[in-house]
C-alpha cells in the first residue's frame, strides 16, 4: 500500500483498476481490454500492409529518377518483416495489453538501443531509417478509424485514469459513465480538467507530480478527491470505505431544497447560475437548481474539430437547443477562449484530436480569447451569426454573448463592430436579428483597472477569478509547482474584485463572478459580504452554496468582509474566515472538504 498526496479537485472516493495515459509523450499509452486485443493486432497488421504498399509505390517513383536511392526503401521494406519490429510490437500489445501506437514506440526504443551499441557507423546511422518507418507505421495506425480516442470510449466500468495530464479535449472524448475517477501528475484546482471533473462529478486528484510513473497499468487504486490522495494497492479497509462512499453518495438536498431560490437568512436574493462545458450539462445544471447558464465555455465545441471550424448551422442548433432547454432562464455563451498554440497544435497534428492537445501547459497569455477571434474574423463571424440566429428564438436579453480575455476598450469596440457585421449579414439574408446583451469577462488585471471605462461599453461584466488570480499574482493556474501561491484570498485579489464591483455599480451594469472561487461555500459568503449578488459556478456546487447562504445574514457577512479587508495576510484572513466556516459546521475553506 502506498499513499500519494496531491490536490483534491473533485470530492468523493472511488476504487478501480488503473488505466495509464501518457499524453506528454508523442504517443498516448492506454490499456486495451482482453476482448479487444485481436482488433488491436488487426490494426497493426493493416498498418504494416498499408506501409508496405506505400513503400513499394515510393520506391518505384524514386527509382525512376534516382536509382541509387531506391535501396533505402528496400531496406525499410525488409525491416517491415524484421522480427524485432512488427512481431515485437505485436508481442508488446499482447503481453502488456497496450495500444499498438505505444507498442510501436516501445519496440522502436528497444531497436534503437541495439543500433546504438553497434560499432559500425554506417549501421548506426540506419536508425534514421527505422525512425522513418516507425513514423509511417504510426501514421497508418491513425488512418484505421480506431483512434486512441475511440478506444478510450470503450474502457471497462472499473477503470480509473491515472495520467501525466488530461487535456480537456481528451477528457471530452472519454466515456465518463465508465471511468470512475482520475488522477494526474499536473494541474491545479482551477485547471480546466479539474473544472470538468467537478462538472462530471467524478472524484479527482491532480498535482501528484509522478503518479503516472509510480502506478502500473491494471493496479488497484483508490482515488480520494475529498482527502486529496491516491492510494495504490489499498488495504481492505480503504476499499470498504470507497465502496461505502459509492453506495451512499452525499446527495445534495431534496427536490424542494434544490428548487428554492438562493437567499441569505435575512431574505436577500442571491442569483446562482451554472458554468457548463457541454450542451449535455444543461440537465445537470437545471437539476442542481441553476437559475441560468452564467458561463458556457463554447471552445469545448472545438474538441475534435479541425482548427476553429464548426459550421454555423451546427453551432446555431447547439445554441438554440441550449436556449430552449434552459427556458425561461438566460444563457451566457462565452465566445471561443482558445489560444493560437492550442489551435496550431490541432492543425499540425490532427491525431491529437482537439484544440487543447498541448493542454494547459501553454502559457495562455498570447493570442487568446477575444484577441484571437479578432485576428480570425471568419470563424468569429460564423460563431456570432450562429449566436444571433439562435437569439431569434427567445425573448430579448435571454441570450448573452460574452467576450473572454479582454484587455482594452479598443478590443470591445472592435468586437461590437464584428457583432454589427454579423447582424448586417443576417439582415441581408432576410433574417430578423434581435438585440442581444454583450458582456466581457474581467480576467486580465488591465481590464479590472479599467473597469470604469469598459463598463460604458458593455451590458454586463463577469469576473473570471480563475485567470484574474493567476495574472494578478503571476502564478500559472495549471502549474502544480506553484499551486500553493495560487491564492484567492490574497488581499490584492479581494481589492481587485471590490474595484470591479464598484465600477459596475457606478455604471449600472450587472456584475457576476464565474471563477471557481464561487464554488467554495465559505469563499462565497465572503464574496457576498464584499457586495456581489450574482454568481456562476459548477452545477454540483449550487446546492451547497444555497445551504450555506441560507444560514448567513447579509449584515454579518458585510461586517466580516469589512474586517477581512483590513487584514494584511492570507493567514489572518483564513483565520477570520474560519470563524464563519465553524458557524456553518464546516472545517475548511477548500470546496473539496465541504460536504455537498
Ligand atoms: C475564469 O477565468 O475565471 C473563468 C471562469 O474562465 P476559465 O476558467 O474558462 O478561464
Ligand atoms: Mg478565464
Amino acid at each position: 500500500m502506498r499513499r500519494l498526496s496531491g490536490i483534491g479537485v473533485s470530492p468523493g472516493i472511488v476504487s478501480g483498476r488503473a488505466v495509464i495515459l501518457i499524453q506528454r509523450a508523442q504517443v498516448l499509452r492506454y490499456q486495451v481490454a482482453e476482448a479487444r486485443l485481436g482488433q488491436e493486432l488487426d490494426r497493426l497488421e493493416k498498418s504494416r500492409e498499408r506501409s508496405r504498399r506505400q513503400l513499394i509505390d515510393l520506391r518505384a517513383r524514386v527509382a525512376a529518377r534516382w536509382p541509387e536511392l531506391a535501396s533505402i526503401f528496400d531496406a525499410q521494406l525488409l525491416m517491415l518483416d524484421d522480427p524485432m519490429l512488427v512481431s515485437r510490437v505485436a508481442e508488446i500489445v499482447r503481453d502488456q495489453r497496450v495500444n499498438a501506437e505505444w507498442a510501436v514506440q516501445q519496440a522502436f526504443h528497444e531497436f534503437s538501443a541495439v543500433f546504438d551499441e553497434v560499432a559500425d557507423a554506417y549501421l548506426r546511422e540506419r536508425k534514421g531509417d527505422v525512425s522513418d518507418l516507425v513514423g509511417r507505421l504510426k501514421m497508418n495506425l491513425q488512418q484505421d478509424g480506431a483512434t486512441p480516442r475511440d478506444l478510450l470510449r470503450e474502457l471497462d466500468e472499473s477503470s480509473v485514469i491515472i495520467a501525466d495530464e488530461l487535456t480537456p479535449s481528451l477528457a471530452a472524448q472519454i466515456d465518463w459513465t465508465k471511468v470512475r475517477g482520475f488522477a494526474t501528475d499536473a494541474g491545479g484546482r482551477t485547471s480546466h480538467t479539474a473544472i470538468l471533473a467537478r462538472s462530471l462529478e467524478v472524484p479527482a486528484v491532480v498535482g501528484l507530480h509522478n503518479a503516472s510513473k509510480l502506478v502500473q497499468a491494471g493496479q488497484l487504486v483508490v482515488i480520494d478527491g475529498t482527502a486529496s490522495e491516491v492510494i495504490v494497492d489499498p488495504t481492505a479497509e480503504d476499499l470498504a470505505r470507497a465502496a461505502r462512499a459509492e453506495e451512499h453518495p452525499t446527495i445534495p438536498g431534496g427536490d424542494a431544497e434544490r428548487r428554492r431560490p438562493a437567499a441569505t437568512a435575512d431574505g436577500v436574493r442571491i442569483r446562482l447560475e451554472a458554468n457548463i462545458e457541454f450542451p449535455d450539462d444543461l440537465a445537470g445544471a437545471k437539476y442542481a437548481g441553476a437559475e441560468g447558464i452564467g458561463l458556457y465555455r463554447s471552445e469545448f465545441l472545438l474538441a475534435g474539430a479541425s482548427g476553429m471550424a464548426v459550421s454555423e448551422e451546427e453551432q446555431y442548433e447547439i445554441y438554440r437547443g441550449m436556449l430552449e432547454g434552459m427556458a425561461p432562464d438566460p444563457v451566457t455563451v462565452r465566445t471561443f477562449d482558445v489560444d493560437e498554440d492550442q489551435i496550431a497544435s490541432r492543425l499540425t497534428d490532427p491525431s491529437q484530436g482537439g484544440w487543447a492537445a498541448d493542454g494547459e501547459r501553454a502559457g495562455r497569455q498570447g493570442l487568446r480569447g477575444l484577441r484571437l477571434s479578432l485576428t480570425r474574423p471568419e470563424p468569429f463571424q460564423v460563431q456570432l451569426r450562429a449566436l444571433l440566429r439562435a437569439a431569434q428564438h427567445c425573448p430579448q436579453g435571454r441570450l448573452r454573448i460574452m467576450f473572454p480575455f479582454v484587455s482594452s476598450v479598443e478590443q470591445v469596440r472592435e468586437a461590437r463592430r464584428m457583432v454589427q457585421e454579423a447582424s448586417a449579414e443576417l439582415t441581408r439574408r432576410g433574417e430578423a436579428v434581435p438585440p442581444v446583451s454583450i458582456g466581457v469577462v474581467i480576467e486580465i488585471p488591465a481590464a479590472a483597472y479599467t473597469a470604469d471605462l469598459l463598463a460604458r461599453e458593455v451590458d454586463f461584466f463577469t469576473i473570471g477569478t480563475n485567470d484574474l488570480i493567476q495574472y494578478c499574482l503571476a502564478v500559472d493556474r495549471a502549474d502544480e509547482r506553484v499551486s500553493r501561491l495560487y491564492e484567492p484570498l490574497h488581499p490584492a485579489i479581494l481589492r481587485v474584485i471590490v474595484m470591479v464591483r464598484r465600477a459596475a455599480r457606478r455604471h449600472h451594469i450587472p456584475v457576476s463572478l464565474c471563477g471557481e472561487m464561487a464554488s467554495d461555500p465559505v469563499l462565497l459568503t465572503l464574496l457576498v459580504g464584499l457586495g456581489l449578488t450574482e454568481f456562476s459556478m459548477t452545477p454540483a456546487a449550487i446546492p451547497g452554496a444555497k445551504r450555506v447562504l441560507a444560514e448567513a445574514r447579509l449584515d454579518e457577512l458585510r461586517a466580516l468582509a469589512r474586517r477581512i479587508m483590513r487584514l494584511a495576510t492570507v493567514e489572518e484572513i483564513e483565520r477570520e474566515l474560519a470563524t464563519v466556516a465553524a458557524g456553518f459546521g464546516r472545517t475548511s475553506r477548500t470546496g473539496a472538504s465541504l460536504e455537498r
